[in-house]
């Protein structure tokens, strides 16, 4: 079968392609040369993976998806969150919003926080949504080359590694991402799959 996902990163479609094996086609905003800009004007997670599945649901009237992701720090009282990307300001890059984390966590032992991806997924019957968490702490100084965002910042329970310091092959055994995608993989196997 194949599948919208609303996304026009089409690295993150690739990658998704991968895990999801050839039963399901991945097709991104990109593929489809839809340039909408889809504005996340919701206040969570939840509610900006779903507008933007909406929008595409109605721009093609196709099973599709959308995922949306922040960085929840227990000392923060759950922010960045919503705003990961545009912590620091409108325009900011992942430095500037690593430099703003260690600011405001500064003074702070409580090193608690987690990655969490919600994805919505919509059909003409139904809509859906499947939650990826991985719990770690963020650490006092950026270790590592690999990844993005926040990832040299975040060291996931059960590993000594921050994100950063894995390939993604390691990244994803943990990975929020991985989990909501594989819940979603599940789901589209048992639904599409005679
Ligand atoms: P998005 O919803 O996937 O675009 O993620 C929003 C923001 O969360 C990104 O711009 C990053 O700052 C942060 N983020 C999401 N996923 C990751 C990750 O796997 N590692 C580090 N930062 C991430």
């Amino acid at each position: 079968m194949k599948i919208i996902f609303a996304t026009s990163n089409n690295n993150k479609a690739i990658e998704l392609q991968k895990m999801m094996g050839d039963f399901i086609q991945i097709e991104s905003l990109k593929d489809l040369f839809f340039t909408d800009e889809i504005e996340e004007t919701e206040d969570t997670l939840e509610g900006n993976s779903k507008l933007k599945a909406i929008a595409v649901f109605k721009a093609f009237d196709r099973a599709c998806f959308a995922d949306d992701t922040g960085l929840e720090v227990e000392a923060l009282n759950g922010a960045p969150g919503v705003y990961s990307a545009r912590y620091a300001g409108p325009e900011c890059d992942a430095k500037q919003n690593m430099d703003k984390l260690l600011t405001d966590m500064k003074g702070s032992s409580n090193r608690k926080a987690r990655f969490r991806t919600v994805i919505t997924f919509m059909d003409r019957d139904e809509v859906l949504q499947f939650e990826g968490i991985v719990e770690g702490e963020i650490i006092h100084q950026k270790r590592g080359l690999f990844g993005f965002g926040y990832d040299p910042l975040f060291i996931p329970n059960g590993s000594l590694s921050t994100f950063a310091e894995m390939q993604l092959e390691e990244k994803n055994q943990f990975s929020h991402r991985a989990r909501a995608f594989s819940k979603l993989k599940n789901h589209l196997l048992g639904r599409y799959r005679k």
